[in-house]
């Protein structure tokens, strides 16, 4: 006897017909005698509606009473897929975020789960009850509902999963696996048997959106096994225990699957791409200690993510360009707290350009290969593409192009890595 959790997304969860598969699916597993908790998301859509009511009642809304709607599109699928597995003889039961609880604190709408209280869930799993959970809702030290970010029922599973210690986190999504590429760019891209946590992390938070990022991060401090793969597959389909879509695992996992494979470790695991991507261009700003930090204080106490950075060498007037990237979604937000520093900070011009798109190798492989970057830089440079700017980490190289350029760099570098199937 195993203990599982499962998770299903919104595609999975959208009508009547759907969540009848899903029970289906939390049926089967549950008749192998396991122990099984479900965490649901909103069905598809719900959430986005619900946000919009609140833009709609009042546009500088509460955050408290925003959580207060959108937990609700959770709530109501978690009900529905106990109705149905009950309606299919099964014991089942939901357990909002409240009744668990799942304790969260920091800020309303962007809560991180601190502990889930698992007493009465294990309980009730070892009495034989399916535990039926709303993702993306906990309660606030106040006691007030809280939600933790848009995508955040990934991180719900994981964090149910480390806290009733489960042997597996099942995350069941609209596509069977993590894959090279973006199937719908590259189709010859692969499904993986395996990432690691690292990769997946890196992955995730480029663009790969499979994944909560900081549901990979907790599941790689919690050391969570978990699972990818589809809720949309025929009655025939391969049991969720035999690993039929990619596992996330740790280092030490993945040297063995490659052993016992008989497998030499890609250099580049995965590409990825964010057209959510705008660059600043900030002139002449004075060349002088203190300078860059006045530019990205304001933004980090804005809670602007700054991603890639250049700075251009000092021209003879002791002064330079700065040159960086933002979320698309905040370019107006740092334009205007640019502006209103201007003074400060002692630019020229402010220049902005939202039609730039970043693209992405990820591989735990390029720790021990040189020659990952320049492969890039040369594949890109090939096709005529221009590199706007870069960054890298130790596992990662980025680079900013020009957005009308994305997918033809995705399938030039899925090539050039020899990452196409057969
Ligand atoms: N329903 C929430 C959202 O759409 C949470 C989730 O589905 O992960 O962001
Ligand atoms: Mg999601």
């Amino acid at each position: 006897m195993a203990r599982i959790v499962m998770k299903f997304g919104g595609t999975s969860m959208a009508g009547t017909e759907r969540i009848r598969r899903v029970a289906n699916i939390v049926r089967k597993q549950a008749a192998n005698g396991d122990q099984v908790a479900v965490v649901v998301s909103a069905m598809a859509g719900e959430t986005d509606r619900l946000v919009n009511f609140c833009r709609e009642a009042n546009p500088l809304y509460d955050p408290a009473e925003y959580d207060v709607v959108v937990a609700s599109g959770e709530q109501v699928t978690s009900g529905l897929l106990a109705l149905t597995l009950q309606a299919l003889g099964c014991k089942a039961r939901s357990w909002l975020g409240w009744q668990l609880p799942v304790h969260t604190v920091e800020a309303h709408a962007k809560a991180r789960i601190e502990d889930i209280d698992s007493d009465a869930l294990l309980a009730s799993m070892a009495a034989g009850e399916i535990a039926v959970i709303p993702g993306f809702q906990g309660i606030g030290g106040d006691g007030r509902v809280t939600t933790l970010g848009r995508g955040g029922s990934d991180t719900s599973a994981v964090a149910v999963a480390a806290a009733i210690g489960a042997d597996r986190c099942d995350i069941y999504t609209d596509v069977d696996g993590v894959y090279t590429t973006d199937p719908r760019i590259v189709a010859k891209a692969r499904k993986q048997k395996a990432v690691t946590y690292e990769e997946m992390l890196e992955l995730a938070s480029v663009g790969a959106k499979v994944l909560q990022t900081r549901s990979v991060g907790l599941a790689m401090k919690e050391g969570v096994r978990v699972q990818v793969l589809s809720s949309f597959t025929g009655d025939d389909a391969v049991p969720a225990d035999e690993l039929p879509g990619t596992m996330i695992v740790s280092e030490e996992e993945m040297e063995q699957i490659l052993e016992d494979g008989h497998m030499e470790r890609q250099h580049v695991t995965g590409i990825a791409h964010d057209k959510n991507e705008a660059k600043i261009i900030l002139t002449r700003v004075p060349d002088k200690p203190g300078a860059v930090a006045n530019i990205f204080s304001p933004l980090a106490d804005a809670s602007i993510n700054v991603d890639m950075i250049i700075q251009n060498v000092g021209r003879d007037k002791g002064e330079t360009d700065v040159t960086f990237t933002v979320p698309q979604t905040d370019l107006p937000r740092a334009q205007a707290l640019l502006e209103d520093r201007r003074e400060d900070i002692g630019f020229n011009r402010i220049i902005t350009d939202s039609h730039v798109a970043k693209v992405s190798v990820v591989g735990v492989g390029m720790k021990s290969h040189a020659g990952v970057a320049s492969t890039m830089f040369k594949s890109l440079a090939d096709r005529g593409i221009n590199i706007q700017a870069i960054s890298t980490s130790e596992i990662k190289v980025s680079v900013m192009i020009d957005e009308d350029e994305t997918e033809l760099a995705v399938r030039v570098l899925h090539t050039a890595y020899g990452l196409d199937a057969d």
